[in-house]
């Protein structure tokens, strides 16, 4: 299977430069639209306001002729839940936050935002009210300002800098020669893994969404750094919808709501005592009979 791996992490990889930089601009979506994705339905309207209840109903999904990615997955969100989705690498997490999305559109069942279909609406209104940290933040070469910016074009640096503080990211951009004029350089060095967490955290606070995906970092984050996210995860994450990728124990008991996805199929779902009383995945996983290793691997 070797001769396969390199084509699916580059879609990984596309996949994570393109979610990272959504964040409330809509650049990066005008040039994918172009490129491939169908296109929106000819009455779509405009989503305008969202509380956030989140519908997937018998969602189901193929990448072409292949075996069903998703199977029938059924489970609601309501408004400022926060969502962990615990399964294997391969069982389709990544997948159904893309239908979400609507990178793709689902082959069968439909995903309903406050009670009303996804594809009623314009993609581009769609994203607006969603925004990303993902492992591996999207950064361009630019100023660290500029970067924070970029989940709501028109902040002012004074609400970049408060974002910038919610996120606990000032003390340490006041530290870079530059501060908030600081370039940061293409292949990201000069900052650390944690410290562009923060950064898009920053970012995704200045868009202030309704829906928020974060996709937790698999690789290690030095101990203060990691209090830091957190805390700034906690802030950012209250009063939002959020679905989170989860890697980590300690983050997916604190969830509201947990989805076990195995296989394409949702298996269990519940609160962290819920599952355990069923004794099946979540509880094998958090009584350390699985190993924890296998909530991470390909996106990594
Ligand atoms: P997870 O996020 O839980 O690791 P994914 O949603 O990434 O799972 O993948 C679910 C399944 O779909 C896997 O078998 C994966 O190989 C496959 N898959 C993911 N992306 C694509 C793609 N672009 N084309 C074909 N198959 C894909």
């Amino acid at each position: 299977a070797r001769q396969f791996t390199r084509p699916l992490n580059d879609l990984a990889n596309q996949w994570n430069t393109l979610l990272s930089a959504i964040a409330g601009a809509e650049r990066v979506f005008d040039v994918l639209d172009e490129e491939a994705e169908c296109k929106d339905e000819a009455e779509a309207s405009e989503l305008k306001e969202v509380k956030g209840a989140i519908d997937f109903d018998n969602v189901s999904f193929s990448y072409g002729e292949g075996a069903q990615t998703l199977r029938s997955v059924s489970f609601q969100a309501s408004p400022g839940e926060t969502v962990a989705l615990v399964g294997p690498t391969g069982a389709g997490k990544t997948t159904l936050i893309q239908l979400l999305c609507r990178f793709y559109d689902a082959s069968g069942g439909r995903i309903a935002i406050d009670g009303n279909d996804t594809r009623g609406f314009t993609r581009e209104s769609l994203r607006s009210h969603m925004a990303f940290v993902l492992q591996d933040p999207f950064l361009f070469e630019g100023t660290v300002r500029d970067n924070i910016r970029y989940g709501r074009l028109d902040a002012t640096d004074e609400e970049i800098e408060r974002a910038a503080s919610l996120a606990n990211a000032h003390s340490f951009i006041t530290r870079l020669r530059g501060g908030y004029d600081a370039q940061l350089k293409l292949d990201g060095s000069g900052i650390s893994q944690g410290q562009k967490q923060l950064l898009a955290i920053a970012r995704a606070i200045l868009a202030d969404p309704s829906i928020l995906v974060l996709d937790e970092a698999t690789s290690s984050i030095d101990t203060v750094t990691e209090i830091k996210i957190q805390e700034a995860l906690q802030r950012l994450m209250k009063g939002r919808t959020s679905f989170v990728i989860a890697h980590r124990l300690n983050t997916i008991q604190q969830a509201d709501k947990i989805v076990v996805l195995q296989d394409g199929a949702l298996t269990e779902i519940g609160s962290h005592e819920e599952l355990l009383e069923k004794k099946g995945f979540y509880s094998k996983l958090f009584n350390g009979q699985l190993d924890s290793s296998v909530l991470s691997g390909a996106h990594s």
